[in-house]
């Protein structure tokens, strides 16, 4: 006889340990049914795993155990994203080997994750941080470089003094750019460096019309991208005749371009110094090369900048106009040279104003006077007090004269079509596109990643390493404290390696990758960790992809899940992956917020251990708490009073399916009030579940639990509602709070293991409407009634 007491503990491990045995939740390739693969992010390997983690994953789990009772053949993979810098600074901190510190924590944390009693295929299991699986990250990165998309060349790049190592622009976070990991703030460094040609997918990755992708997280990477359509334009230095080349989105304002700004760091810089300014202007180029990005940039900060004596001409007018430089403009957007507008950009007009530019206005605003009348007035841009930004007409520029300008962007504007067509006739400009995205910055001056695979001799430059010789295994014996130097090239003798041209003493890469390269394809590895011929099994590929449903974090939206597009779309280029998009759908949840309202945090003593909820109420009621709390894409703060309502649920609902009741003699008006009850939540359950509308599942489950226990009260226990309800209600349970429902209706209610390969009920619409079906079941009752009786 089944145990009365509800013991959480007890239900939870045995389960656990019996789903495992009976591997209940492996998935293998079956053409019968249709497939569905569900992912979740994967966690990175901390040590630890917190509520954070089990509200992403636990709902994602009820929603694909959900898609599984609805005949889906569902694959739910789980992995570790293993390399990577926090792993670095904790082993640097503690002394321990990041290696050893790592498969520590994953042991750990595989522990934590099979207390959440979520379906994951363990037999799939990857782990970035294995050679196995880090052999085909190499690989990638090999035939990224054969197919030019991996280069390397020597750039300033976003430099952490505290952790010692590049940063990727998308690591650098805030208006104050401050490392992601550390919040140290940013500096500028040069050093050589490989690239993955991003930015060639540009337009590509603007497209999201193939995948149902949150609107935010598609905003998110459109700015992100952040496509501006101009003109590039060539203007000349008056001395040496040299090319410099700008881009400007506002074509139509070349007639109005008064000076020029470079970059302190722009290669022109010294050519177009006259000898009476060389002192002050290398006086400026030093203090600004001691500056960060952010002083730089910052919008409040007081514009300075020095003329170099030097002039450039504009093509449109021929005009001589003076260069000077400036530390907003920064060499790592656009070309490192601007022309200034000052009547119409901002910017542009606070500096003439302050170093007493001319200002010549080129658009004159709606509603005022036909500047060609020549009776007017006209605005001067001795009176202008601020830059004029808005539509009107242009003036002041020759052949364009009167020609309209809206608020459009690019050709749309008249103004704008009208000036790229009149330097594309002269030669002098051309219609371009700029983007904020850059190529990505792949190296990494650390220790704990997977190395890239390339040898340089001096005599044949760069050559991969071939592929019978992978992986490049990282040495163990390693000194892995930062010291600003890849830790690799300090090992006395890995950094060699023959060519593989001419099989002379020849140097390996000792950088190592980005980790956001090996969660670039870990989807991929889950379809078959244990595959050797490839980073894949074609089969599995086939099959399985592309992933239906993702579900994480929406702080991913400009790396990771750039990333992984980018990935997708450069190996489906190479004949390697098919279809446009790695996956079909995206979910985010919010985040669980500490019960102060505040982000939970280690310092503020706000954080929620969820080991010790599990202990405390177990796996199920954490679960269905989590669902319940709040929307799943908003998150909110956590309640420790709140999460008794799901214990009290819990206990409710075992009490209602163990307790010994009856046979009642209930009337058919309670019957079928139950039924359609039932029916009711099934159906609101149901397209909840599509929708990822986890709370209202939770209270919906409750509210047909009342209505389950005043059915009993009126005695419908017993009869076939009354067994329907129970088995309707433990099948809608089953997906939230896998343990308990399959105890009750394993043991319980005596019905085939596993609840969990039970087919999702169907929703009986006759039972289903309010007043139609009274009458309509009533007169179905009298007819079956009526041909049955024998009488
Ligand atoms: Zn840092
Ligand atoms: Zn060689």
């Amino acid at each position: 006889m089944a145990d009365k007491s509800y013991n959480h503990a007890k239900i939870e491990k045995k389960w656990q340990e019996k789903w495992e045995a009976d591997q209940l939740y492996r998935s293998v390739i079956d053409e019968s049914k249709p497939k569905f693969y569900a992912l979740t992010m994967l966690p990175y390997p901390s040590g630890d795993l917190h509520i954070g983690h089990w509200y992403a994953m636990t709902p994602s789990d009820a929603r694909a155990r959900f898609m599984r009772m609805n005949g889906y053949n569902v694959l739910f993979p789980m992995g570790f994203d293993a390399f990577g810098l926090p792993a670095e600074n904790a082993a640097v901190k503690r002394g321990i080997h990041p290696k050893e510190w790592t498969y520590r924590n994953i042991d750990r944390m595989r522990a934590q994750l099979r207390s959440m009693g979520a379906m994951f295929d363990w037999e799939r299991e990857a782990v970035s941080a294995d050679p196995e699986y880090y052999r085909w990250s190499e690989w990638f990165f090999i035939q990224l470089y054969k197919h030019g998309m991996a280069y390397r060349k020597m750039s300033p790049v976003d430099w952490c003094p505290n952790c010692n190592t590049t940063l990727a622009r998308e690591q650098v976070w805030g208006e104050d750019r401050h490392c992601e990991r550390c919040g140290t703030p940013v500096i500028k460094k040069d050093l050589d460096q490989w690239f993955f040609t991003t930015t060639q997918y540009a337009d590509e990755l603007l497209d999201f019309s193939p995948i149902d992708w949150p609107e935010r997280v598609k905003t998110l990477q459109t700015n992100w991208i952040g496509r501006s359509e101009g003109a590039s334009v060539i203007f000349k230095t008056e001395v040496g005749n040299h090319d410099i080349e700008i881009f400007t989105t506002r074509p139509d304002t070349l007639w109005g371009a008064t000076f020029m700004v470079f970059s302190p760091e722009h290669p022109l810089v010294d050519v177009v110094t006259s000898s009476d300014k060389k002192a002050e202007v290398e006086a400026y180029k030093a203090q600004a090369a001691r500056q960060t990005d952010i002083e730089r940039e910052a919008t409040d900060k007081e514009k300075t900048g020095v003329f170099t004596g030097g002039y450039a001409v504009n093509p449109v007018n021929n005009e001589r106009i003076p260069i000077w430089i400036a530390d907003y403009v920064l060499m790592s957007y656009g070309t490192g040279a601007i022309m200034a507008v000052p009547a119409h950009d901002e910017r542009d007009f606070e500096f003439a104003r302050k170093f007493e530019l001319p200002i010549i206005p080129v658009i004159q605003p709606e509603g005022e006077s036909d500047p060609s009348a020549g009776s007017g007035r006209r605005p001067d841009g001795a009176e202008m007090e601020v830059a004029y930004i808005g539509p009107g007409q242009m003036i002041n520029s020759g052949p364009l004269n009167g020609t309209p300008v809206n608020d459009e962007k690019g050709r749309k504007n008249p103004s704008i079509h009208a000036a790229i067509n009149w330097l594309e006739e002269r030669g002098v400009g051309k219609e371009a596109v700029n983007y904020r995205l850059r190529d990505w910055l792949i190296s990494r001056q650390r220790y704990w990643g997977a190395p890239i695979p390339m040898i340089y001799c001096m005599e044949h430059g760069w050559n991969p390493v071939p592929d019978d010789q992978l992986p490049v295994l990282l040495p163990d014996d390693v000194e892995w404290k930062p010291t600003g130097e890849s830790p690799l090239k300090l090992h006395p003798t890995w950094k060699n390696a023959p060519c593989p041209v001419c099989g002379q003493p020849a140097t390996r890469e000792t950088d190592t990758m980005d980790t956001f390269m090996c969660s670039s394809w870990y989807h991929l590895r889950y379809l078959s960790p244990d595959y050797h011929d490839g980073p894949f099994d074609e089969a599995e590929y086939n099959y399985w992809m592309p992933v239906d449903i993702y579900t994480g974090g929406i702080e991913h939206a400009t790396m990771h899940l750039i990333y992984t597009r980018f990935f997708h779309k450069a190996l489906r280029d190479m004949g390697i992956t098919e279809g446009p998009e790695p996956m079909a759908q995206l979910r985010n949840q919010g985040m669980v917020l500490g019960e102060d309202h505040e982000k939970m945090s280690k310092s503020r003593g706000n954080v929620i251990a969820p080991d010790e909820l599990v202990r405390l109420y177990g796996a199920d009621t954490v679960r269905a708490y989590l669902m319940f709390f709040a929307r799943w894409d908003m998150g909110g703060p956590w309640n420790s009073q709140g999460i008794e309502g799901s214990v009290r649920w819990i206990r409710r609902i075992w009490t209602l399916f163990t307790d010994p009741s009856t046979p009642g003699t209930a009337t058919d008006e309670t019957k079928r009030t139950l039924r359609r009850k039932v029916h009711q939540t099934l159906k609101s359950v149901t397209r909840d579940f599509e929708q990822f509308e986890f709370n209202t599942i939770i209270s919906s489950l409750m509210e047909l639990m009342n209505e389950m226990y005043k059915a009993r009260e009126a005695g419908a226990a017993g009869s076939k509602e009354w067994e329907e309800a129970k088995d309707i209600y433990l099948c809608m349970m089953a997906p939230v709070t896998p343990h308990i429902a399959e105890e009750l209706w394993t043991e319980h209610l005596d019905k085939p293991y596993s609840i969990h390969q039970q087919p999702w009920p169907q929703v009986a619409e006759a039972a289903n409407h309010e007043d139609s079906t009274k009458i309509h079941v009533t007169a179905n009752d009298n007819i079956r009634g009526k041909a049955t009786d024998p009488a």
